[in-house]
């Protein structure tokens, strides 16, 4: 294996999603080699003791690691400006292993309320299975995440724009929260994509991604990384995954690592577009309400000038009529589909309060901000006028 001399540094984002990671195989092949095996041959025993002392780089099983995998977490280490980054099989794998592997019985972690659901239920249900304490917070709210910290605080989990109401929580100013307690924080960057936000360099210490989302963009396979410096990883993470097992398919990991070679141009085309049908969607008489971080009207706005630099491909309204008006205007889009994911090359939209969050009451709803007439959108690659098109006919039967 051979790694082409490229000089990352002086390289834009661009241009590192296209080259960085890459190793070549002996054929000199251009496109990155998928390496779909589960071990590998070494020359002799010594060598195989040598590999498994440490003493010797190279692989030895896929469930540690494996060339194509690497390439993969190498080109998102480079996106994000992280150290070095661990795949997982699914961005839940990569949220549970960057928690779990922090905590142990009798410490206590503190995360934002409006949390993806599952992260929601891994924090609060999971956790204090093993005798780890978990306080929820209304994350935009400084003064609750300082009154939440207890001695036996370890760390902190936010997730910004939160999933589906798009609040906005201040990175910098809740690291600087963790730090004097003595813990740390992991953010879950799946909304800004990694793109638009830099939680690293706001201070986090951790970056976790559903890579199912905009990084594949295409609505393929599911994935997840987690991002982090060296010590980080190493003390927390690398042996969990390892023992416990939730790796990435190097299938997978080579269609995410040709995912992010397109990422800027799909997610700047996604973004320009959601700009356009929000500004369409503000104005129309049958939306209740709208939220979209690229807009001068978010109530956040300044902080999002602050810790994003570019809006969302995701747009949260709110349709007149409750769950009645939503189910109408959902039922009556004909391009736009119906469908729990986000971050795919095709529209979707979903009802939060009836799918995603069904399962918290309808005050704990209204808490998270997810009202009944609440879709979240999630914009895609068709041309904008067309989705237009079908946004305004739908609102019509609303
Ligand atoms: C989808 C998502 C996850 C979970 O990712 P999977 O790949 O489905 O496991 C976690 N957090 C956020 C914000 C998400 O959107």
């Amino acid at each position: 294996m051979t790694k082409p001399a490229i000089a990352p540094a002086t390289h834009r984002v661009e241009t590192r999603l296209v080259h960085d990671g890459q190793t070549r195989s002996p054929f000199g092949e251009t496109s990155e080699a998928l390496f779909l095996t589960q071990g590998f041959i070494y020359d002799n025993a010594e060598s195989a003791e040598a590999r498994f002392l440490n003493e010797e780089a190279g692989y030895s099983y896929t469930r540690y690691s494996n060339p194509t995998t690497t390439i993969f977490e190498e080109r998102m280490a480079s996106l994000e400006g992280a150290e070095m980054g661990q795949a997982t099989a699914t961005g839940m794998a990569a949220v549970t292993a960057a928690m779990m592997g922090q905590v142990k019985a009798g410490d206590h972690v503190v995360a934002a309320r409006a949390l993806f659901g599952s992260c929601r239920w891994v924090v609060e249900d999971l956790l204090p299975r093993f005798g780890v304490g978990c306080t929820l917070v209304d994350g935009p709210n400084l003064d609750e995440w300082r009154a939440a910290v207890t001695p036996a605080t370890k760390a902190f989990l936010l997730e910004t724009p939160s999933n589906p109401s798009l609040e906005i929580i201040d990175i910098a100013g809740v690291a600087e929260i963790a730090h004097e307690a003595g813990a740390t924080l992991t953010v879950d960057n799946v909304f800004a994509s990694p793109l638009f936000q830099r939680p690293l360099a706001l201070g986090a210490d951790c970056v976790v991604y559903s890579a199912t989302k905009h990084i594949d963009g295409q609505g393929r396979c599911l994935g997840g990384i987690i991002l982090a410096s060296v010590a980080f990883i190493e003390t927390h993470v690398q042996q969990f995954l390892r023992m416990t097992g939730p790796t990435i398919s190097p299938f997978n990991a080579w269609v995410l690592l040709k995912g992010l070679e397109t990422l800027p141009i799909r997610v700047e085309r996604q973004t320009e577009t959601a700009g356009f049908l929000a500004d369409f969607l503000a104005e129309h008489p049958k939306v209740q309400h709208l939220t979209y971080p690229g807009r001068a009207d978010h109530p956040q706005a300044e902080l999002i000038r602050r810790q994003m630099t570019g809006g969302s491909t995701m747009i949260a309204l709110e349709v007149k009529g409750g769950k009645e008006g939503a189910f109408r205007f959902m039922n009556a889009l004909k391009l736009i589909r119906i469908s729990n994911n986000l971050g795919d090359a095709k529209s979707l939209v979903t009802h939060p309060s009836t799918t995603t969050h069904q399962r918290f009451t309808p005050d704990l709803r209204l808490e998270m901000g997810i009202r009944d007439g609440l879709v979240r959108f999630s914009v895609g690659l068709e041309h904008r006028d067309d989705l237009l098109a079908d946004l305004d006919r739908a609102l019509a039967e609303v």
